[in-house]
C-alpha cells in the first residue's frame, strides 16, 4: 500500500475509533445488554446424554485464577494452567453448562489456518501452518492421553472453489504452499465428479490432518480430568459483573469470586460484561444435522473419504459427516447468518428469523447434494460466532494491572485455535510470551465497530447492499 493511502486509512480508522469511543458510553447506558444463551441442543450435545451441569457457586470464594466461560478456550486454559502450576487454585465459572456456547454448537470442522491473515508472507504462512497443525495434533493427543469418549475423524477436509477464476487462484496457492512444505493438494473437478457434479465446483483444496470432532464430548469429557487436578468448576453460574482492580471481583447470582487474575473465555458474549464492546459482534449461524445415513444413502450422496468441506463464498457454506453417519450442514446465504440488534446472543428457535435461516440452509444443501433434501432432519440449532471487523482473533492481556487475560474473536474458525489458546494463556500467565509474540493479532489494536444503532444499520446495509455476509 502506498504511504499516502496508508496514512489516509489510519486517519479514517483513528476518526472512527474516536467517534466510537465518544458514542459507546452513551449507547451502553441507553441500551443495556441482556445475558442470554441458546438452549436448543445440537447433535454434539446429543452425544453426551447423561451430562449434568455442576451446581452453581454459592458464597464468597477466592482463587489464584478465575476463568469465565466453559468452552474450548476456558477448558483448555484450565487444563494447561493447572498442569503448569498444580498448586494454584483455579476456578472456572460457566453461565449454563460446559460447551453450551459455540464449542458445542459449531460445524465440527477442526481446521488449519487463522482467519483474517493472508498468505502473502511466506515466513508467516509457514509459522501459522506449523502452529495450527500442532494445535490439531494436540487435540488428538489429549483425546488419546485421557481416553476421552469423543467422536472424531481426521481424514482431511476440502475447500470447494466455486468459479473457474477462484479455482485457478486456489491451484496456484496450493502450489505456493507446497513449495513452503505445507502438504495441501489441489484436486481438479475430475477428482470430485462423483460427489459435487451437480453444483458448479471447479476444484477443491484438500488439507490432510484436518477433520471433525464432537466439541461437546471433548469439552465435557475434560471436566473429570480438570476436577481431578483440583480445578473448581461451577456451572449454571453466570458472571454478572466484573470489577477490575489488583484483586478482581466477580459477581454471580449467589456468590462472589476474588482473584488476582481473570481469563475472559467468553467468545461472542464478552460485551455483556461491558468489555471489548467495540471489538466484537455476535453473529448467529444456523446448522442442522440429518438422521444417520445408511451406507446406501452415503453412497448415493457420493460422500468420499474426508470429514467435511467449506466453500470459498462470502456466505460460507460448510458440511461434514459425523462418525455416526449424520450429515451436518450450515451457512451458505445471508439468511443463514443473523445479527440481532444490541448484540443479542439468543436466537429463539421458533422465531421467524430462525425459521428463515433454517429454510435457507436446506436450500443451500439442495445445491450441493440434491438427494439429501429427502433426508429427515434430526437436529436444528444455532450458535454465536464472535466476529471482529478484520476477522483476526484478539489475544493478550489487558487492564491497569494487566491481570485480565483474553482469547476472543475467532470469527467462526476457532476449534483449533481456541484449543491452542490455553497454551498461550498458560505461557502468558507464567510470564513468557516468546512463543507467541510473532502472532499479528497478539496484543494488537483492532478496528473499532460503532455502537448501536449504527452497528445494526451498518450490518444491514452491508449485507443487503453488497449481497454479502462477513466471511466467517
Ligand atoms: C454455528 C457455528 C459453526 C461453527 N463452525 C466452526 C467450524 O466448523 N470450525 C471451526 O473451527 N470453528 C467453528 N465455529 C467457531 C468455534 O466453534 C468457536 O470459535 C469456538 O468454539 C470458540 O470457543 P470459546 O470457548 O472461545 O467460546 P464458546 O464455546 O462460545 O464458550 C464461551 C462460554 O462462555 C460462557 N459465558 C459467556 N458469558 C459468560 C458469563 N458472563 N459468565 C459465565 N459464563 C459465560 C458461555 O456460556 C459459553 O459456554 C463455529 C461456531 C458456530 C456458532
Amino acid at each position: 500500500m502506498a504511504p499516502t493511502q496508508r496514512s489516509l486509512t489510519s486517519r479514517i480508522l483513528e476518526s472512527a475509533a474516536a467517534l466510537t469511543a465518544r458514542t459507546w458510553p452513551l449507547a451502553a447506558q441507553l441500551l443495556p445488554e441482556r445475558l442470554e444463551f441458546d438452549d436448543t441442543p445440537s447433535i454434539w450435545h446429543a452425544g453426551t446424554p447423561d451430562y449434568q451441569p455442576r451446581p452453581p457457586l454459592r458464597g464468597v470464594i477466592s482463587a489464584d485464577l478465575a476463568i469465565i466461560g466453559g468452552g474450548f478456550t476456558g477448558v483448555s486454559t484450565a487444563y494447561h494452567v493447572t498442569r503448569r502450576f498444580p498448586q494454584r487454585r483455579i476456578v472456572l465459572l460457566e453461565a449454563t453448562s460446559l460447551a453450551n456456547g459455540a464449542s458445542g454448537r459449531n460445524g465440527g470442522l477442526a481446521l488449519n489456518w487463522i482467519n483474517g491473515v493472508d498468505t502473502d508472507d511466506p515466513e508467516l504462512t509457514r509459522k501459522i501452518y506449523t502452529l495450527t497443525s500442532a494445535g490439531l495434533i494436540a487435540i488428538r493427543t489429549l483425546i488419546e492421553r485421557h481416553r476421552l469418549p469423543v467422536d472424531h475423524r481426521f481424514d482431511g477436509t476440502l475447500t470447494l472453489h466455486t468459479s473457474p477464476e477462484r479455482a485457478e487462484a486456489a491451484h496456484a496457492e496450493a502450489e505456493y504452499l507446497q513449495e513452503l512444505g505445507i502438504p495441501v493438494r489441489f484436486l481438479p473437478p475430475s477428482d470430485l465428479r462423483s460427489q459435487f457434479d451437480a453444483c458448479g465446483i471447479y476444484g477443491a483444496t484438500l488439507e490432510p490432518g484436518t477433520g471433525q470432532i464432537n466439541g461437546a464430548q471433548f469439552v465435557r469429557g475434560l471436566r473429570p480430568v480438570l476436577e481431578e487436578c483440583g480445578v473448581a468448576i461451577y456451572e449454571q453460574t453466570p458472571v454478572l459483573r466484573i470489577q477490575i482492580g489488583r484483586i478482581i471481583r466477580l459477581t454471580t447470582p449467589h456468590g462472589e469470586v476474588y482473584a488476582p487474575a481473570v481469563v475472559l473465555a467468553t467468545n461472542g458474549y464478552t460485551s455483556k460484561l461491558g468489555l471489548f464492546r467495540d471489538a466484537l459482534f455476535p453473529l448467529h449461524s444456523s446448522v442442522f444435522a440429518t438422521a444417520p445415513l445408511t451406507p446406501e444413502q452415503q453412497q448415493n450422496l457420493g460422500w468420499r473419504a474426508f470429514a467435511g468441506f467449506a466453500d470459498d463464498c462470502d456466505r460460507i457454506a460448510y458440511g461434514s459427516l459425523t462418525c455416526t453417519g449424520h450429515l451436518v450442514f450450515g451457512g451458505g446465504s445471508n439468511q443463514a447468518y443473523v445479527y440481532l440488534f444490541n448484540n443479542g446472543t439468543r436466537l429463539p428457535p421458533e422465531s421467524a428469523v430462525a425459521r428463515r435461516s433454517q429454510a435457507a440452509i436446506v436450500r443451500t444443501l439442495a445445491r450441493y447434494f440434491p438427494s439429501a433434501t429427502m433426508l429427515p432432519i434430526a437436529y436444528r440449532w444455532s450458535g454465536v460466532l464472535d466476529i471482529t471487523l478484520n476477522r483476526q482473533p484478539l489475544w493478550g492481556r489487558w487492564g491497569e494491572y494487566r491481570n485480565v487475560y483474553y482469547a476472543l474473536g475467532y470469527s467462526g474458525h476457532g476449534i483449533t485455535l481456541a484449543n491452542l489458546a490455553g497454551e498461550f494463556i498458560a505461557d502468558l500467565y507464567g510470564g513468557d510470551d516468546s512463543r507467541w509474540r510473532w502472532l499479528p493479532f497478539y496484543q494488537s489494536r483492532y478496528p473499532p465497530i460503532p455502537p448501536e444503532p449504527f452497528r445494526w444499520l451498518g450490518y444491514q446495509a452491508f449485507t443487503r447492499l453488497t449481497g454479502r455476509s462477513p466471511r466467517v
